[in-house]
């Protein structure tokens, strides 16, 4: 967009309407302030999944130990209930050598040996470990068995049964397999005591408790990959929400783009000729005499304004008056150079801006300019319509004498010149002393 300002500009012309809108752009800040949302979000919405699944996972590791817990605390019941129970002593078969007196002698001359519910919780143990699934443990702070001693995880969750606790779980790594260790309290019981009571135990005491310990390598196998996949689809979706941030960003940032320019275009253009208007003419007026001055160039302009404007409006009608000013405009437009800044300056008048061009070369131009109007015949709403101007030419030629004028001052030259040239039977160009 073409937005002219020097970089260097006067004080003087300070108070000058800028021609420059000044706003900081709060999009850099909003884009930055949405994504840091939409990271903070994303990342507590996986988070949160993440530890929804752990939860979950943890909740059915507990239920599937407490369920085995159950099972064998239901099956010692039934042992302790019946004072244990005696199987036939097979080949092989040890007693128990903790028991008194374990083994009995029946008629037909068969040993039954005692298996009372540690020994058969033990035995039950050794079955579930061969065939892969489960193991459990029964052990005490003190066991009858030394075999049946807790290690350092039983030990611990005994301690805190001791104060208090109900259960304790952990995560093991053996041989560089994970395993899942559950264990609660077995408390004493009346079938107990014939076992236990030498042990100063009393009914409803912490005598001990079972541990469970079960394979869980491919359900970390599974989770650290369900990790990777979480890790992976979370960098996908805040990939996604930014990059859909990012376009939105960027499509919005060129809309604006887009709105600024017709605006920085609307303030210093006039609606009508689209000519530039007279805030932009000050203004640049402002710095090409600082300009002039600087590189002691000359710098010439044109005031001119159309004969008896009134009466075109009177005779043709307001809109016909528009087209006309809309033509003189295209026609200034057309006899001037690129460089000349050729504006409205409000009704029927007209100001053009003539830098590097001295008082000749501008004077040579309005009396073109002069011509091309008076000879141009214009059509406006179906009417034939034939105007003239009148023009005032002033230069300021930069020299160790001439000090630079004022804006106003420098416009009040060719003004007055135009006005000696109306004076003296308007379309002629006046020329300012
Ligand atoms: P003269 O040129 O004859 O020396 O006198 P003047 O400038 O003082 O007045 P003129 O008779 O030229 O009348 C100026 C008129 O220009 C007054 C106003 O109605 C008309 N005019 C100003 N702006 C516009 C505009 O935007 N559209 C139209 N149609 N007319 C306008
Ligand atoms: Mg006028
Ligand atoms: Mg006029």
């Amino acid at each position: 967009m073409f937005l002219w300002q020097s970089p260097q500009i006067s004080d003087r012309y300070k108070c000058m309407p800028s021609l420059k809108l000044k706003y900081k752009s709060p999009l850099r800040q909003f884009a930055v302030n949405l994504g840091l949302v939409i990271l903070l979000f994303i990342s507590a919405l996986f988070t949160g999944i993440h530890l929804n699944n752990q939860k979950t996972i943890q909740q059915e590791l507990k239920s599937r130990a407490q369920t085995i817990f159950n099972s064998i605390i239901i099956t010692r019941k039934w042992n302790a209930k019946h004072g244990s129970v005696y199987v036939e002593k097979t080949p092989g078969m040890v007693s128990n050598p903790y028991l008194q007196n374990p083994d009995i002698l029946t008629t037909n001359g068969k040993i039954y040996t005692k298996k009372n519910p540690a020994l058969m919780t033990r035995e039950i143990s050794e079955i579930a470990e061969n065939e892969g699934a489960f193991q459990f443990h029964i052990t005490s702070l003190k066991p009858l068995n030394p075999g049946n001693a807790p290690d350092s995880f039983e030990q611990q969750a005994l301690l805190s049964f001791a104060q208090g606790k109900t259960e304790a779980s952990s995560k093991e790594v053996r041989d560089g397999i994970t395993y899942y260790r559950y264990m609660a309290p077995l408390f004493v019981e009346k079938p107990c005591l014939s076992c236990h009571a030498g042990q100063g135990y009393r009914l409803g005491d912490v005598r001990g408790g079972i541990s469970i310990r079960f394979n869980i390598e491919e359900m970390e196998q599974a989770l650290k990959l369900n990790k990777v996949l979480l890790a992976l689809l979370f960098t996908v979706t805040l990939g996604s929400f930014l990059g859909i941030v990012f376009h939105l960003v960027v499509a919005l940032r060129k809309k604006l783009a887009a709105a600024e320019k017709i605006i920085r275009e609307m303030a210093i253009t006039d609606e009508l000729t689209k000519l530039k208007n007279r805030r932009f003419l000050l203004a640049r007026l402002g710095e090409e005499l600082d300009r002039a001055t600087r590189y002691r160039r000359p710098l010439s302009c044109i005031f001119f304004d159309a004969d008896h404007f009134k009466k075109v409006n009177d005779t043709y009608g307001h809109e016909a008056g528009d087209t006309v000013l809309q033509t003189i405009s295209a026609t200034a437009l057309e006899q001037c150079r690129q460089t000349d800044i050729v504006g409205r300056y409000g009704g029927e008048e007209f100001f053009i801006i003539l830098p590097e061009t001295t008082l000749e070369q501008a004077d040579a131009l309005a009396e073109r300019l002069r011509q091309a109007i008076e000879n141009q015949t214009i059509i406006a709403d179906k009417h034939q319509i034939r105007v003239t101007a009148t023009f005032g030419v002033a230069c300021y030629s930069p020299s160790a004498t001439v000090a630079q004028p004022e804006i106003s001052d420098f416009i009040n030259l060719a003004d007055i010149a135009m006005f000696e040239a109306k004076k003296a039977g308007r379309n002629r160009v006046g020329v300012a002393a």
